[in-house]
């Protein structure tokens, strides 16, 4: 439960807030504003600036505060970014779901973290005494408490996604994301399980990704679906996916 909420007009002014006890950013409050055993305070991050989207060189700069709504109308956004945000939410939410809190809060059924993974996006992650730059990858597993500003995904590469649900538009059973870049460079992500995408493969080529699709849900059994379906499964995604770019 919400027990005291903050409304800054700059980033300082945010980060010092933050630095209370028991405060956490408050995005599009699609999740936070949800009932909660726990009580804490919200710092609303609505006012500071960080909902822009900018091309830079060959990266594109999503600030924290874009809402999924913004980054999908965007001429910039990838189509299979597109794609996958379009089954994470419906309207309603992606106009008030921001991309930051998309990736806090996601679990391992988002399609939207799974092809932010693929894509090696990048946090700007800030607290009072450093700012880093961090992947995806690295920041799931912990999801520690501070503040991300920005995400940066890159626009040089090519990208790839596809998934199965019970519907077209239902949380995946499995979803796979390849990324491809002139390189030669590939990177897999699979959802669809567990509390986080996983990060299946990131190579110099693209042998072996059918295999590493099959290999990541080797024990990924739930009441959905058992390990066996989803590594036949994913699997074949991960070749569509490939076939696609
Ligand atoms: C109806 C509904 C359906 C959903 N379906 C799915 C689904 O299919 N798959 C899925 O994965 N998720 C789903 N979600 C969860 C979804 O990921 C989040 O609700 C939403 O995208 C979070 O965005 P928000 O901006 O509203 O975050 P908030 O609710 O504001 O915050 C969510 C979390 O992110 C933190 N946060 C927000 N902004 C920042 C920031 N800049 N820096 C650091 N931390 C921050 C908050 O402190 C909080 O812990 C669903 C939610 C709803 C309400």
């Amino acid at each position: 439960m919400i027990t005291q909420y903050y409304r800054p007009q700059s980033l300082k002014e945010a980060l010092d807030l933050l630095a209370q006890p028991n405060t956490r950013p408050l995005g599009g409050g699609t999740w936070l504003n949800q009932s909660h055993d726990e009580t804490f305070s919200v710092v609303d991050l609505q006012a500071i600036g960080l909902n822009t989207i900018q091309k830079t060189g060959n990266s594109l700069e999503i600030g924290a505060c874009v809402t999924l709504q913004q980054l999908l109308e965007s001429t910039e956004c990838p189509a299979a970014l597109r794609q996958a945000i379009r089954i994470d939410a419906g309207l309603n939410i992606r106009n008030a779901a921001t991309v930051a809190g998309a990736l806090v809060g996601c679990d391992g059924r988002s399609a939207f973290a799974t092809v932010m993974l693929a894509l090696d996006a990048k946090l700007t992650y800030t607290n009072p005494k450093t700012t880093q730059s961090v992947g995806l990858g690295e920041y799931l597993p912990v999801r520690p408490a501070g503040l991300i500003t920005s995400i940066s995904i890159p626009l040089n590469a090519s990208c790839a996604f596809d998934a199965v649900g019970r519907t077209p538009l239902d949380k995946p059973i499995v979803c796979a994301a390849v990324v491809k870049w002139a390189s030669g460079r590939t990177r897999l992500a699979l959802g669809g399980y567990h509390t986080a995408p996983i990060l299946a493969m990131d190579g110099t080529e693209a042998g072996g990704l059918e295999a590493a699709a099959s290999n990541a849900f080797h024990e990924a059994s739930d009441d959905w679906a058992s390990s066996e379906y989803r590594m036949d499964v994913a699997a074949t995604l991960a070749k569509r996916c490939l076939e696609a770019l």
